[in-house]
């Protein structure tokens, strides 16, 4: 194998230093206001794997010095009462950032639940007021995990302007605001999908290409631009040798490494950046419910 010529965009220390310097802003809170900000996550049922994503979240919170509230309810739990837990959460005033781990049990709407969440707490920029704000620049909580790329983005390129942007997935969490946010920098955005047709060539325009499809190794060396900065979002578990398993992500990564400019590894790019921009989002609502923005 070539040494991959692309520079390595490295999440994991520009999520430390971000969680680092919100931790400082939570110290400098607490000496001023004499509190901190909350984030509560609820959880309904046992998936191992939220299980793990609940636990980072809450683990991460404390270390930033902000208050950590951890919900668990038993997959049984009524849609009412876990409504009824959001109402509550809604009128603490110590807690400034509410997050429903998904996915929820199929007795349990989720687009009611995160309706539910007042858009000024809703960390995970889920609910559709969020949503009608990222698309009409106002100013509302952005999703986590496209405002981490964005971070890295900018970090790596600057002034994004004029840049053709290709976004390859259109979810609400990731794809759709992912665009929105690329569009605010004044890129030329495409958005492509499954129905996408000659989806390489499409890819071959982009200065900016981001990848958020779930397919492992999908995007390949020769669909990329030479000199693109190339952003993985897809997290893939795939087998490894001896009967082991391993993340990968939606590029295969030492072909675009070879042809990119700059490119994310999965694990250690885009993964570490979506807990650090929640804690980011509950640093920004603490600062509006209490107008310190
Ligand atoms: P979804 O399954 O909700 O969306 C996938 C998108 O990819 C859809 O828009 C789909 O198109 C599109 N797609 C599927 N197959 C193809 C194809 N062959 N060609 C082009 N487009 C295709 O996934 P998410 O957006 O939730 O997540 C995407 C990836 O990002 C996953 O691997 C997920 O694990 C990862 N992820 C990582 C996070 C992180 O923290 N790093 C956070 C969130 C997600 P269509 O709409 O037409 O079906």
């Amino acid at each position: 194998m070539t040494d991959p010529s692309a520079r390595l965009i490295d999440g994991k220390a520009f999520a430390a230093s971000l969680r680092q310097s919100i931790a400082t802003e939570v110290g400098r809170l607490k000496d001023r206001l004499g509190t901190v900000p909350g984030l509560a996550v609820l959880m309904v049922g046992d998936d191992p794997a939220s299980d793990v994503y609940v636990r980072n979240k809450a683990r991460q919170t404390a270390e930033c010095g902000m208050k950590s509230v951890e919900r668990r309810f038993a997959a049984s739990l009524t849609e009412t009462d876990l409504l009824e837990e959001i109402a509550r959460l809604n009128d603490d005033p110590t807690i400034h950032g509410i997050l429903v781990q998904l996915p929820l049990p199929a007795h349990i709407n989720a687009d009611r639940v995160i309706a539910a969440i007042r858009p000024d707490k809703d960390v995970d920029g889920f609910h559709p007021v969020n949503a009608g704000l990222l698309a009409t620049g106002g100013k509302g909580l952005v999703p986590c995990t496209p405002l981490g790329c964005l971070l890295l983005l900018r970090d790596v390129l600057g002034d994004m302007t004029g840049l053709q942007a290709v976004v390859v997935g259109r979810s609400n969490i990731v794809g759709k605001p992912m665009a929105q946010l690329l569009l605010q920098e004044s890129c030329t955005v495409t958005v492509a999908h499954s129905r996408t047709r000659d989806l390489p060539a499409i890819c071959r325009q982009a200065d900016i290409l981001v990848a958020a499809v779930g397919r492992p190794a999908m995007i390949r060396g020769d669909w990329i631009k030479p000199g693109a900065t190339v952003i993985d979002v897809g997290i893939n578990r795939i087998a490894a040798e001896g009967g082991k398993t391993r993340l990968t992500g939606d590029v295969a990564f030492d072909e675009a490494a070879r042809v990119a400019g700059a490119i994310t590894p999965v694990p250690g790019g885009v993964g570490p950046m979506t807990i650090a921009c929640l804690l980011r989002n509950t640093l920004t609502a603490f600062a509006r419910i209490n107008n310190q923005d």
